[in-house]
């Protein structure tokens, strides 16, 4: 091998093999992909060179140019951006950075790509779709103000390698030169590469010109034409977002979100509009329809594009939306700012924060009203994004009641799948009921089928179903909504009046004081319950604990969790426990006895889904007792 020539990443390989191989439909999109990196160098440059000047090199007519080679069988994608030291080039084309690659393999195997092709921009991997029509590219390139000299070209056949090798270019920036694949070469066609363009890359702000050669009749001789070429633009380049809402259509939206987002579906909500006051600004925002695989990650981005005067400060601002607002995707331009302002300084920014402020109350806003205008439309926006929304209660404490209203569970009187908000609930409370009842599990099913809510059905109460991982900790901070305190039905002492407390201590007192003693060191107390019907014992968290499935999920994360003992709550209705309470006052002393209260803790133990502490001892002891059953 000689030491210009390189091995691909294996990661690569594989996503190149795969888009090589199994993708059939929308190859037209490596020209987006392409463009819109073009497009992402030239913003770079054009940005670096407001604070230096040489990066411009001496011109500043920023554009794209394709250049369709039918002889050569080649199509260039130039642009006059950023372009690329050797050492970024190795990075940036022979590596993938981005954390989702394992996933967009995945994807890749399962095939959903073929039917979405527009997965592949979301992935991060759109440089690579070039090789879908071309089997050899070529990068030529050129980082901006530094010398002639100092090009590297780069060059792969998607074999497994690529060369590098040192160049000369006069312009800064990049050209991408594909080979076009034998069946491929109707991308050198001025028609194609138009309707692509006008297509998928209408709106970005760089012209993307093109030579075209037109014959025209000769004005002076109809038996002559004259043939002219020249230089065209083939986009509009408009900045949608500064255009009144009335000029622009519904497709004109859309096209300009997918562009933005790399989703391939339309969004669910478009907002639009123009801040005046003191603090001016355009916004447009959308709202996905569905969930972009990497919301979850570490690394993905929150904002929208950040514009001042027309220029591109940054193309996601995290410090204009919230992170529980981050599956908003927008622009917004605003001409109070500075051009140079930098990433740190924007979070201190006076203006920044005025129009953080109110894109956070105008997305809400617009879910009010989706909420209150389409409920179909909003629960299905809901159950996309719900979970992430939901974050706001924890960490934007101003407008916890203001996400609270929009808020939607599962009831145990909804139909599955059904929601409710929580202003309904309260609307249904009958009037004793002072609290609005929920209970957390992992889904509906298991969580309508835990003895926790035995007296709630017997009393025909109303309990939210709440299945996220977090909903307990989210219900704690908001403690109350339209001042009706939240009470957990797995969590805390439960009084709904059914149970006379008071009248049963005295008479399972001694009962309870023996059971106490016996579980000790596993219970901090042992009470009548008010929860209980069908059965005879559960295990019940204190009012302030975690959550039980929580904790086990932070334990399992291997977080240690500071959690107190619980305690065992005893159904004095039930024929075992009032059994026992006979055989105690026969002899409070029995071996017996003590032996079944052990057993029962094992069983509350299992009625949550756990294990009992000694399974080998408890399925001796269990099988002891039906012997004694069939015998009789
Ligand atoms: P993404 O654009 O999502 O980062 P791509 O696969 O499209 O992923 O591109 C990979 C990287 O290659 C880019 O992030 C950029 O660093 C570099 N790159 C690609 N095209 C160009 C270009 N025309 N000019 C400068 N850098 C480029
Ligand atoms: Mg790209």
């Amino acid at each position: 091998m000689s030491d210009n020539k390189h091995t691909f990443k294996a990661e690569v390989n594989k996503v190149l093999d795969l888009m090589i191989h199994s993708l059939y439909s929308n190859k037209e999109i490596f020209l987006r992909e392409l463009i819109s990196n073009a497009s992402d160098a030239i913003d770079k440059a054009r940005y670096e060179s407001l604070t230096d000047a040489s990066i411009a090199e001496g011109g500043d007519e920023w554009k794209v140019e394709l250049i369709a080679d039918k002889e050569a069988g080649t199509l260039t994608i130039r642009d006059n951006g950023i372009g690329m030291t050797r050492d970024e080039a190795v990075e940036a084309l022979g590596t993938i950075a981005h954390s989702g690659t394992k996933e967009f393999i995945k994807l890749l195997e399962s095939r959903e790509v073929e039917n979405n092709p527009e997965l592949i921009g979301q992935f991060g991997v759109g440089f690579y779709s070039s090789f879908m029509v071309a089997d050899q590219v070529t990068v030529i390139t050129r980082k901006a103000g530094a010398d002639a000299n100092h090009a590297v070209v780069w060059k792969s056949d998607a074999d497994g390698t690529y060369t590098l090798e040192d160049g000369e270019k006069d312009g800064k920036g990049t050209d991408v030169i594909l080979k076009l694949k034998e069946d491929e070469t109707s991308y050198l066609e001025e028609w194609e590469l138009r309707k692509i363009v006008k297509q998928y890359s209408d709106f970005i702000e760089y012209p993307i010109v093109m030579e075209v050669t037109r014959t025209t009749p000769d004005p002076e001789d109809e038996e002559k034409s004259v043939t002219e070429t020249k230089e065209e633009t083939l986009n509009s380049q408009k900045a949608i977002w500064l255009k009144s809402k009335d000029e622009i259509s519904d497709e004109e939206y859309n096209e300009f979100y997918k562009h933005l987002s790399h989703d391939f579906t339309d969004p669910a909500k478009v907002i639009h509009y123009r801040a005046e006051g003191t603090t001016e600004f355009s916004a447009l925002l959308y709202l996905p329809e569905k969930r972009p695989y990497d919301i979850f990650y570490q690394d993905y981005k929150i904002g929208p594009a950040l514009y001042v005067r027309r220029v591109q400060i940054m193309d996601h601002c995290e410090a204009m939306l919230p992170t529980y607002l981050r599956f908003v995707k927008g622009v917004v331009e605003s001409s109070d700012l500075p051009l140079n302002v930098s990433r740190e300084m924007l979070q201190e920014n006076k203006v920044v924060n005025v129009i953080k402020k109110n894109l956070i109350k105008k997305v809400l806003d617009t879910l009010g009203q989706m909420k209150k205008n389409d409920l179909e439309a909003y629960e299905k926006f809901y159950a996309e994004f719900g979970r992430i929304l939901k974050e706001g209660i924890h960490h934007d404490f101003e407008r916890k009641e203001t996400i609270a209203d929009l808020l939607l569970f599962e009831s145990t009187t909804t139909e599955p799948g059904k929601t409710t908000t929580l202003a309904d609930y309260i609307e249904r409370m009958g009037e004793d009921q002072k609290e609005i009842y929920y209970i957390t599990g992992s889904d509906r099913a298991s969580a309508e089928a835990s003895p926790y809510l035995e007296v709630f059905k017997e009393k025909g109460l109303e309990v939210l179903i709440m299945t996220d991982d977090f909903d307990d900790i989210i219900i704690s901070g908001l403690g109350s909504y339209q001042e009706k305190p939240f009470q957990s039905a797995i969590k805390g002492d439960l009084d709904l009046g059914e149970t006379d407390k008071e009248e049963q201590k005295k008479t399972f007192g001694d009962l309870l004081e023996l059971m106490k003693e016996e579980l000790k060191d596993v219970v901090s107390d042992v009470r009548i319950s008010g929860r209980l019907k069908d059965s005879a014992v559960c295990l019940v968290a204190g009012e302030h604990d975690l959550d039980p499935k929580m904790a086990k999920m932070f334990e399992a994360m291997g977080q240690d969790v500071p959690q107190g003992q619980r305690v065992l709550e005893v159904n004095p209705g039930h024929d075992l426990i009032g059994r026992m309470k006979e055989a105690f006052a026969e002899n409070s002393g029995s071996e017996q006895l003590k032996e079944y209260v052990g057993l029962l803790y094992d069983q509350a133990l299992l009625l949550e889904g756990d294990k009992p502490r000694d399974p080998v001892a408890f399925s001796r002891a269990l099988s002891k007792l039906m012997a004694q059953g069939v015998s009789m």
